[in-house]
Order: structure tokens, then sequence, then C-alpha cells
């Protein structure tokens, strides 16, 4: 069995995709349960894009312990030392930095010969190893580059320093079996490989990127990297628990360990896709919600005489047993305190009793709390951010019958402190309650993209709205569970609305390094 390390790029690679929008807290949310989830690299964002994400990283790196954190930085000084200044409080610290080397790239968006482009990588690779003990460097676009120039660069830049060299198939053009060749061709033609690590990095356009990864991992790879649940730019990156998984299931073949602690795979799903509002294909492997479902006649059969027949992953493997009653009505605030710590929540007190308010006030009206709403009910208090002054919703009433104008009318706090109530017409109710909030927040709202699911099962369950939506051109997602839908909505739309004013609260406080 040989060690293959799990880089996890959701807060990078991942959070750059199209509407994704995490605050400070989110994102460091997220990196604590990736930590749990056992990955080797947590990469945490670009600390040189924005104060926001500097901040980000940053906390991130004083906080994880147990998975190495890294940041992105173009092969200029000034992003390397940004990286540095977010990441030197980190156990290890390591740097991931990168230039692209595909003919292409090297033209039109560089406007740089081959022999600069070399000049340039080894330069920052240099200057990054005077900060970082760790550095890795990629070469953007790697798939669509001259295997031999790839060879000299990679030369070089081992030369000056660096100790992980990733190849990444940068626009998912690749085939496994050429992006497998590509990574034997490496290992046998660069002087030094056997010293760094060897990283592949894929991307889904072809939905190739699970196939492309496990032929880069057959052919020498030491490392992988992707997102959760696959999220990223266009069709998104390798989903790094369809890995995990793969790697568990058939170690009889790759012979691999990758140190991921399998049963957090669920929790890890549903917390990025519940924070991204990035919704997960019910037939997506290993999380989707019908990965385990077996309808057919024939199979049930089979299931029933033995799992085997037709069941390679238990849903038991992946952390997805069955959600039972966890706590009732007359659950007193101990019980709900344990719970909450055997979930893996730290929470501050206050948060802790602003949970038990919500836990208590939910328990009213639904008869069995499962999991799944504690899980929702906690998270929301983790990433909430109080010292932001925000909206918030006081009441939301709505008139409708099917012959009359739906009329919705808002009671809220704005960010001033006053309370204000507005009202407003709709063709339907939902549409009633944003026009009513477009008045509230007083910007340009566009609607973008809005979803209305169940936390768990049965007619009482809480319903959770998603909703994407640009603000004065900015785009945001918000999000709530509440008993009702409409709440939820009203309480969504007004979620998207305050993380952008937390995010510019941030922003205005941190100092910019450059
Ligand atoms: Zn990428």
């Amino acid at each position: 069995m040989h060690k293959i390390d799990i880089f996890d790029t959701t807060l990078r690679d991942g959070e750059q995709s199209a509407g994704i929008n995490l605050n400070t807290q989110e994102k460091l949310e997220i990196a604590r349960q990736l930590e749990k989830y056992g990955v080797s690299i947590i990469e945490a964002g670009f600390p040189a894009s924005s104060p926001g994400d500097f901040e980000a990283v940053k906390l991130i790196a004083d906080t994880v312990k147990n998975s190495v954190v890294t940041g992105l930085a173009r092969t200029n000084k000034d992003d390397i030392e940004t990286a540095w200044e977010a990441l030197k409080g980190g156990v290890q610290p390591h740097l991931h930095t990168f230039i692209a080397t595909s003919p292409i790239h090297m033209q039109t968006k560089l406007n740089k010969t081959p022999e600069q482009v070399i000049e340039l990588a080894v330069e920052s690779v240099k200057l990054a190893r005077k900060y970082f003990p760790l550095v890795q460097w990629s070469a953007e676009d790697a798939t669509r580059s001259d295997k031999d120039f790839l060879v000299r660069i990679i030369n070089e830049v081992i030369k000056a320093g660096a100790t992980t060299i990733n190849v990444p198939d940068t626009v998912g053009y690749a085939t496994p079996i050429e992006y497998g060749a590509l990574f034997k061709y490496l290992t046998e033609n660069v002087n030094g490989i056997e010293r760094v690590k060897l990283s592949a990095h894929c991307h889904d356009d072809l939905g190739l990127a699970t196939a492309n990864t496990l032929a880069a991992i057959e052919n020498g790879a030491t490392q992988v990297e992707g997102t959760i649940n696959g999220i990223g730019e266009r069709a998104g990156n390798v989903a790094l628990e369809e890995i995990a998984v793969a790697l568990h299931i058939r170690k009889d073949y790759y012979q691999t360990d990758s140190g991921i602690v399998l049963k957090e795979t669920k929790r890890t799903s549903q917390l990025v896709s519940k924070l991204t509002g990035v919704a997960i294909q019910p037939n997506k492997a290993v999380v989707g919600k019908n990965a385990f479902a077996h309808e057919s006649g024939i199979h049930q059969d089979g299931m029933l005489k033995n799992p085997e027949t037709y069941e390679i992953i238990t849903p038991e493997l992946i952390g997805d047993a069955s959600t039972e009653l966890v706590l009732g009505k007359h659950s007193g605030r101990h019980a709900f305190t344990n719970r909450a710590e055997e979930m893996g929540f730290h929470l501050s007190d206050e948060k802790l009793k602003a949970a038990f308010v919500a836990f208590k006030k939910l328990a009213d009206s639904k008869k069995e709390i499962t999991e799944d709403d504690l899980f929702v009910l906690l998270t929301d208090q983790q990433v909430n951010t109080p010292e932001v002054d925000v909206y918030e919703l006081e009441s939301v009433q709505v008139q409708y019958g099917t012959s009359n104008i739906p009329t919705a009318t808002v009671q809220a706090k704005t960010p001033s402190g006053q309370v204000e109530v507005v009202s407003s017409t709709g063709a339907g109710s939902v549409e009633a309650i944003f026009n009513t909030l477009e008045k509230l927040v007083n910007g340009e709202v566009h609607i973008i993209d809005y979803r209305v699911s169940s936390v768990s099962k049965g007619r009482d369950a809480l319903g959770e709205a998603i909703i994407n939506l640009t603000f004065n051109d900015v785009v945001s997602v918000g999000r709530n569970a509440s008993q009702d839908v409409l709440e939820a909505s009203a309480k969504a739309y007004l979620n998207a609305i305050n993380r952008q004013l937390i995010k510019a609260h941030y922003q205005e406080r941190v100092p910019v390094t450059q």
C-alpha cells in the first residue's frame, strides 16, 4: 500500500465557480470539516485576490492543525509575499504557485516565450522557498503543453526547490490513457521526480475527471486534487469523495491508502452543498440521494437475500446511516449540548444558547427532531456573524387566494437599527414576498435561481429555500430552513443580501498587504 495525498481545493477552485460566494465563517466551517474528513492539504484560497480571501486563508491556516493549509499565488513577488503573510501561522506553511505552459496560453495570455516562462517559474519558486518549506508548482494547461517542454521546465523548478509538481488538466481535455501516459512519461524523464510529490488535477468538461485522476494514480501520481461534490469552474473538478471511495472499494487493484475518514463523507458533502447552495444531483456517485436506492424488483429481491448481490458500497461506509429520532420536545439543554458535541460542533455558549432556542421553537411544531434538522440548526449558528448589522426579518404575512392578487407585508429590522414595514403584490405568494423585500433593501435585485426542498422526511419536515440572486449586480447565494417554505424563502432572500453586507464589512476591516 502506498499513500496518496488528498489535496482539497473546494475553497479555491470550487469557490471561484459561478454563483458561489462563501463568507469567512463558512469557509472556516468547511475547512474544519475537511480536516475531520482527513484531507492532507486544504487549499484555502488565493490570498492576493481580495482582502476577504486573505482573511479567510489566514484564519484557516491559524486554526487547522491536522491538515497542511495552502494558498494560491501567481509568479509575482506581491502574490507570494501576501500569501506568506496569510499562511505563515500554519503548521507547515505551503504555497501553491503556477504558470501556464501550453503554447496557446504562453502566446496569447502571457505573451512570453517558453524561455521567459521557465525563467519566471524558476524565480517564483526560488522566492517562495525563501519563505515556505513546502512549495507546489503547477504547469497550468499541462495537458495541452509539449511534453518535452514540460520535462525541461519541471527539471528546472525542482532544481529551484519545488517540493510538489502538479500537472493539471486545466481545461478538461485529456483522456484517461493520455493522462496516465503523461504521468508515466514524466516519472521516467524528469530528473529527481522521486524526490517530489507528483500531483494530478482534473476538470470534468468531458465527464472524465474521475477516470483521469485514477489513471494518474496508476501511473505514478502521489497526490490528487479535487473538490467535494465536484464543484468548480464550468463542469467542475474531480469529486474527491468519488476518488476516496474508489480507492477504498478497489484497494485490491489500486493498492493505495488516501487517509480519508470515509464515515465523514456524507457530512462533508452536505455541509459543502448547504453552504455553497450547489445542489447534489440525485444520481451522483457516492453522495447522491439515490446512490443507495434499489427500485427494481429483481434488485430488491437480491438485496433481501444478500445485500452484496447489488451493493458494493454501504451507506454506513460513508456515514449515511438512517437518521433516527434524536431529540424531542422534552429534551433539555444538557441533552442538546451533548448531542451537538457528538455531532462535532463546538459552539460558544452564546451560539449554543441561540441554537437551543431555535431547537425549542422547532420542537413545538415538529414531533421528531432528526439529526438532519439539528445539523441545519447548528450549522446556521456556527456560521452566524452576529457582530455585523444586517437585515432581520421580524414577520412576514401573505394574503393569498386563487382569485385575488397575492399581497405580502414584511416587518424587518434594517442595518441602521430601524424597524420598517413594507408591502407589495406579485403574481404569486413568493413573488409578492420578493417584491416586498426588494423595496425594503432599496437596490436592484434579480433572481437567478430559487429552489425549495425538504430537509428530512414527513409532512412536518423543515423546508429549505436556496436563492441565487444579484443585488446591485453582485451575485450572492442565500439560504434558510424554516418550518414554513414562505418564511424560509423570505429569510433566504435577506440572507443573500446580508452576506454582501458581511463581506463588505470584512473588506473594510482587513488591512490590505499590497
Ligand atoms: Zn482547476
